[in-house]
Formats: structure tokens, C-alpha cells, sequence
């Protein structure tokens, strides 16, 4: 396998997409390098990681990889709808906050309608508010639930809690779309398979991430209601996601998913993300803002303190979900990391005090 130099020292907890490339996927893109191969995903590679990602969902479902998620969710959502649809998310959700309105502009203008909820969890009774409040020829017509598993928030939703808007969607013929940017995390909260967190929920698309787990690029968009996948390959190539050299985004896919990384990496980043918020709950005046699940925390802090804790040198973000420090967790996180962090939390909120 192929030795990965530690990381420098940077002092970040930002994103999961700050992260390297982790050895089994390098490990497997070097192995894809060796002579040359069919482009455009007609290579051996793409084949093989496809039919691993059906293996482990345990369905017959269709596979396709782009280069990141704003793509991923976007074509996705522009498949489940007409331009004169409507897509039900939640106020927090990526595809809302932070994809520059691709998905509107994918599908021609089908219409994000937002919606409130806990936890950055779609509320079920507000969602079937929005799908009966109207439904007239003025309103666009409701057509796809998102929701975002991990959540903006950093929570889960629980198989229970999905199975209640599957019922939404059955009951008003609606379609289901995840946003799955940390779905491997979710699985490894959750201990659910993947087949019991996507379509036996109802998931009727499921954009799986690679990036935040470890990989160099690559998403993987899954269609279990296949009908959904006609000419969705055409719809990728139109809009400059189809890979000519595509086995240097599936061939790392086939490494996270033949040597279990892509669960592992998952654990790990949960794992890290348990014990910052262990060592955090020492420290007086830190609150969580919201329950940790996964491999995120959200923790209120004063003003002063998140601008100590900037002048040293921490990389973190503050404008996520309603605000905070959101610190995230990845597969290369590790104890000493997170120690240093808590120490110059702890000097920043004496300073504070
Ligand atoms: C990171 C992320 C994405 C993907 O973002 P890209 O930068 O387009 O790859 C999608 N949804 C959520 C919730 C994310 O956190």
C-alpha cells in the first residue's frame, strides 16, 4: 500500500473535503495507472466499482460518478422532476445554502419550497402541510422530498424517522431524494445497513459521497427506482460530468468500498468527533448546539474566543446551518489534533471569561 507522509500541521477542523487521499484509494488509483484503459467509463474499473456499490446496497440499482456533489444533487433532483415541479427541503439544506441555485438551474426551475424542522430534520407534518396547502395550477407542484443524511446540523435521521416521510411520499406520489455528502457516516452511527438506510426507507436516489470519505473526487449517484435513470448518462454528459478518464474516479471508489475504508474512514471520523465533544464538556460555557451524531459539532462560543481561537491559527467555519463553529471530523483527524484544539479552546475562553 502506498505510505502516506503525515499531514502537515494544519490547524483546521473546516470541512471533511480539507482532507487528503486516503491510502487504499491512492493505493487503488495507482493500481489504475498502470497502461491504458476505455474512457468514458467503459473500463473494467467503473464495472467492477458499480457492481461492489450493488453489492453493498444489496439492489439492482444504476450507478453513475461525477466529479462533486452540487453536480450530484442537481442532476439527481433534475431527474425526479419537471421544470414546473417542486423540490421539498429542508431551510438548511446544501442544495438551498450553498449550491448557487444549480439545482434550479439543472431542472429548468423546478422550485426549492423550504421547510422548518429540529435538528435540521424535515418536520413530516410540515411537509405534508406544503404538499396540500395548494394545489391549484398556480402553485408549482410538489414532487421530490430532500433530505440531507448526515444532516446540515450534523444529526441523523433515524430509519423510523425516513420510513415517515416515505409514507408522505407513497401517500402523495412524491419521489425521495438523499443527499448523502456523509451517508458512510450515517451508516456508522447508525449501525444500519446501507440498503436499510436508502431504498428500503423509500429512497428512490441516493447521492453518495466519496470526497468527504477519503477519496480524491468522485460521487457516486445511485438510482434504485431505475425507470428514474433513463438518459440520465446524456444528462451527465451535457452538463460536463461525464469523466473521459473515469477510472481514476471509480477505481478509488473500488478501494474505499473492497477494503471496507469507506466505512472505516467513517467510524474514525465519528470516533474523533465523540472525543472532542468528550473533551469539550470539561470546558465551562461551551454548549453544543445541536445533538452529536456523526462527525460534526456545533458549539456556541463567545465572540472573543472564536477570534482567539482565529489569530492562532484554527481554520474553522462559522457559517453553516444558524451559525456557531462547526468543527468536522474526517478519516485523517487524530487525537493530537484534537487536543491542541481543546487546549487553545480552553486558553480562549479564560481569555473570554
Ligand atoms: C459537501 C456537501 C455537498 C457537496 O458539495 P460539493 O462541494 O459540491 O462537492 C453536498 N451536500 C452537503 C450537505 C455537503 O456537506
Amino acid at each position: 500500500m502506498v505510505a502516506v507522509k503525515p499531514r502537515l500541521a494544519f490547524k483546521q477542523f473546516a470541512s471533511d473535503n480539507y482532507s487528503g487521499i486516503c491510502p487504499e484509494a491512492l493505493d487503488y488509483m495507482l493500481s489504475a495507472n498502470s497502461g491504458d484503459a476505455p474512457a468514458y467509463g467503459n473500463d473494467e474499473w467503473t464495472q467492477r466499482a458499480s457492481d461492489k456499490l450493488r453489492d453493498l446496497f444489496e439492489a439492482d440499482c444504476e450507478v453513475f460518478f461525477v466529479f462533486n456533489g452540487t453536480a450530484a444533487n442537481s442532476l439527481a433532483l433534475a431527474s425526479l422532476c419537471q421544470s414546473y415541479h417542486s423540490v421539498i427541503c429542508h431551510q438548511l439544506a446544501h442544495i438551498e445554502t450553498d449550491e448557487c441555485g444549480a439545482p434550479e438551474f439543472a431542472s429548468n426551475g423546478s422550485k426549492l419550497l423550504l421547510v422548518k424542522g429540529e435538528n435540521g430534520k424535515l418536520d413530516p407534518m410540515a411537509v405534508e402541510q406544503l404538499i396540500t396547502q395548494r394545489t391549484d395550477i398556480h402553485f408549482p407542484k410538489p414532487k421530490v422530498i430532500s433530505v440531507t443524511q448526515t444532516t446540515e446540523c450534523g444529526t441523523l435521521y433515524s430509519a423510523d424517522e425516513l420510513l415517515a416521510l416515505k409514507e408522505l411520499a407513497q401517500r402523495y406520489g412524491l419521489r425521495i431524494h438523499m443527499d448523502g455528502a456523509r451517508f458512510a457516516n450515517a451508516i456508522a452511527s447508525t449501525h444500519k445497513t446501507p440498503a436499510e438506510l436508502s431504498w428500503k426507507v423509500g429512497v428512490d436516489v441516493l447521492c453518495f459521497c466519496g470526497t468527504k470519505n477519503g477519496l480524491a473526487v468522485g460521487e457516486a449517484i445511485i438510482f434504485f427506482n431505475k425507470a428514474l435513470a433513463e438518459d440520465f448518462a446524456y444528462r451527465c454528459k451535457q452538463a460536463g460530468q461525464l469523466a473521459s478518464k473515469m477510472r481514476f474516479i471509480s477505481a478509488p471508489w473500488l478501494g474505499l468500498l473492497e477494503s471496507g475504508a469507506w466505512l472505516r474512514n467513517a467510524e474514525h471520523a465519528n470516533e474523533m468527533a465523540a472525543y472532542l465533544e468528550q473533551q469539550l464538556s470539561h470546558i465551562p460555557g461551551i454548549h453544543l448546539m445541536f445533538p452529536r451524531q456523526a462527525n460534526a459539532l456545533f458549539v456556541q462560543m463567545p465572540e472573543p474566543a472564536i477570534a482567539q481561537l482565529q489569530s492562532r491559527g484554527w481554520i474553522f467555519y462559522t457559517f453553516i446551518g444558524v451559525g456557531g463553529v462547526r468543527l468536522m471530523c474526517d478519516w485523517g483527524t487524530n487525537h493530537e489534533d484534537i487536543d491542541a484544539l481543546v487546549r487553545d479552546i480552553n486558553k480562549a475562553m479564560a481569555e473570554a471569561a
